[in-house]
């Protein structure tokens, strides 16, 4: 692909200071009401306006589980990518990439050329975004492994890479961390001695003090915390303890034996206004959490990386379902051999995956009533088994069962082999980077003069994650191609363009194609506010 370097929009609704990028945006929708048996459907429009800041800062991130196998490959991608590192297998010379990072390796369409061919620009190109190289890494683990070893432990990043990464990766040692056996499952007790001692609440404030040391120590303008540690079991949600931020704080204080390790993190990192994300199955973000979030005006996200399975269950079920099939049955099997399927072996750690994985179907059956009858749901069952052979190579085997025209079946068996971390850590990169971007994205109506930032539940991230947390109320979307377009077109309007609509006219319409094909098109009725210019390298 050419390499562009900034993208400006030409347009009166867009405007580009110093510090921001400003865009009028016209937010349609269409109200649908019932009255008796009509359904009303009625356009509507918000006028809005959006500001990005342009200003990227230093942004740090702050892994918990850092020398785990996705803390460990994350360092190891983001090194080997910072020092264009190449290293030899069997197959030949390979060097770094980002491949399996929407940011890094995927791109947007923009719009169309002069012939009316579609004009695509990585997606890290729209906004200004942090570059991974300049990420700063730190973390902590209850493992006391440095990242070199911990890497090795892994056994994920070929050989000749290791030794290449090995000195840089040696210096970098976990900070001690939170353990409480009761929430992670016994077969990860003999790594658990790098620890914070102390109550509950003199361990949050060890959090605070490391997230504080970091920040000072590199003169950060922003952290992320982001939970890459072992999947704790589900804390048992209670009112006076959980409901509330201030109850919260008084169990925090009072050494209650439900409040997490993952909670004392949220809150810690929400208490040093940094973004916290929750990349393991576990409730951490129960309502007090959130609700110290708003308070803050900080932002949360979760629940659990959708790396492999889930992806492609959200993709193939949303496929079945608008095509006007009906699966009917859904079975997966995994099998693995990491440590994160040494600690799922433990039936409390399943259980917390088993219900992340649980729900992803069900926006998508609930769409289609042809289908399905209100309540109605495919039959659905995920089973996991620790093989320890395989390492951290998760094999993955669905069957997809539909029922389509009269009644006949249609079986899919799908299998997938996959070194887990490999697409876990790409994720990883773009949940940071989109949080960062985000935060940095505002919205006022018109006539306001007041910006607000979007709500402390991160929801746009949800591409990334198997079981979206969406603010109370709002609607769950698993289907994975709707999750990319709100994460793209959310890009789109803060440049003021419309989403992408994908309807071609230009090609369609016989007069249209006449035009496009005599050059008349776009001096005809388009005024500039739809046109946006690629400035090449070194053209601004
Ligand atoms: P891992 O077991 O290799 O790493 C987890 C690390 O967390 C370990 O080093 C462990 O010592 C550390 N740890 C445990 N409790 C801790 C605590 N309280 N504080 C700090 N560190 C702690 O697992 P992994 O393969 O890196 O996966 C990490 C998490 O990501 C798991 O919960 C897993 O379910 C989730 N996840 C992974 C994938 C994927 O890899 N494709 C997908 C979805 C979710």
């Amino acid at each position: 692909m050419e390499k562009v370097s900034t993208l400006v929009v030409s347009s009166p609704n867009v405007q580009y200071t110093d510090d921001f990028i400003l865009s009028d945006y016209e937010y349609e929708e269409t109200l649908v009401t019932k009255n008796g048996h009509e359904l009303l459907a009625r356009p509507y429009r918000t006028s809005l306006k959006i500001r990005t800041g342009r200003k990227v800062g230093k942004v740090g991130v702050m892994l918990v589980g850092w020398g785990g196998n996705n803390g460990s490959t994350f360092t190891a991608a983001v090194l080997a990518n910072r020092h264009h590192l190449s290293w030899t297998t069997k197959n030949g010379k390979m060097d770094s990439n980002w491949f399996g990072s929407i940011t890094q390796a995927s791109t947007v369409r923009l719009g169309i050329d002069d012939k009316g061919l579609d004009v695509h620009v990585p997606m890290s190109q729209l906004l200004p975004m942090v570059h991974p190289d300049d990420l700063v890494i730190d973390g902590w683990d209850i493992s006391p492994l440095n990242l070199a070893d911990s890497m090795a432990r892994a056994k994920v990043i070929e050989y000749e890479l290791q030794q290449k990464l090995r000195k840089e990766m040696a210096a970098m040692k976990p900070r001690p961390a939170i353990y409480d056996p009761d929430f992670i499952a016994a077969n990860q007790a003999d790594r658990a001695t790098n620890l914070i001692k102390g109550t509950k609440y003199e361990q949050y404030l060890q959090i605070r003090a490391d997230i504080k040391d970091f920040r000072d120590k590199h003169k950060l303008d922003k952290v992320i915390i982001l939970w890459t540690a072992n999947t704790e079991r589900f804390c048992e949600v209670r009112p006076g303890v959980h409901d509330t931020s201030e109850n919260l704080e008084r169990a925090l204080r009072n050494n209650d034996s439900e409040i997490s390790p993952s909670t004392i993190f949220a809150l810690a990192a929400i208490d040093e206004e940094c973004c916290y994300i929750n990349g393991s199955p576990q409730n951490t973000l129960v309502d007090g959490v959130v609700e110290r979030a708003e308070l803050k005006g900080v932002f949360v996200a979760g629940d659990d990386f959708k790396s492999g399975q889930t992806k492609l269950k959200s993709v193939l079920v949303d496929f079945l379902v608008s095509a006007g099939l009906k699966p009917v049955s859904i079975v997966s099997y995994n099998h693995l051999g990491n440590n994160d399927g040494k600690n799922l072996s433990a039936p409390k750690q399943f259980r917390s995956k088993e219900i992340t994985k649980s729900n992803v179907v069900d926006d998508m059956v609930e769409s289609n009533q042809i289908l399905y009858k209100p309540g109605e749901k495919p039959d659905h069952v995920v089973v996991i088994k620790y093989v320890p052979y395989v390492g951290d190579s998760k094999r993955a085997m669905d069957e997809y069962t539909s029922e389509i025209l009269l009644h006949g079946t249609n079986t899919i068996v799908v299998h997938n082999t996959c070194e887990d971390s490999l697409l876990a850590v790409p994720l990883i990169l773009d949940l940071v980077l989109l949080a960062d971007l985000f935060c940095r994205v505002s919205f006022r109506r018109g006539d306001n003069h007041e910006w607000t930032s979007m709500h402390s539940v991160l929801s746009p991230l949800a591409y990334l994650l198997k079981a979206p947390m969406v603010p109370a109320g709002a609607p769950v979307v698993n289907a994975l191609f709707k999750q990319r377009g709100c994460i793209e077109n959310l890009m789109r309007a803060c440049l003021g363009l419309q989403p992408n609509h994908h309807m071609q006219l230009e090609h369609k319409v016989p007069f249209l194609m006449k035009e496009l094909h005599t050059g008349t098109l776009f001096s005809k009725d388009s005024p500039p506010t739809k046109k946006a210019k690629l400035a090449q390298n070194g053209d601004q």
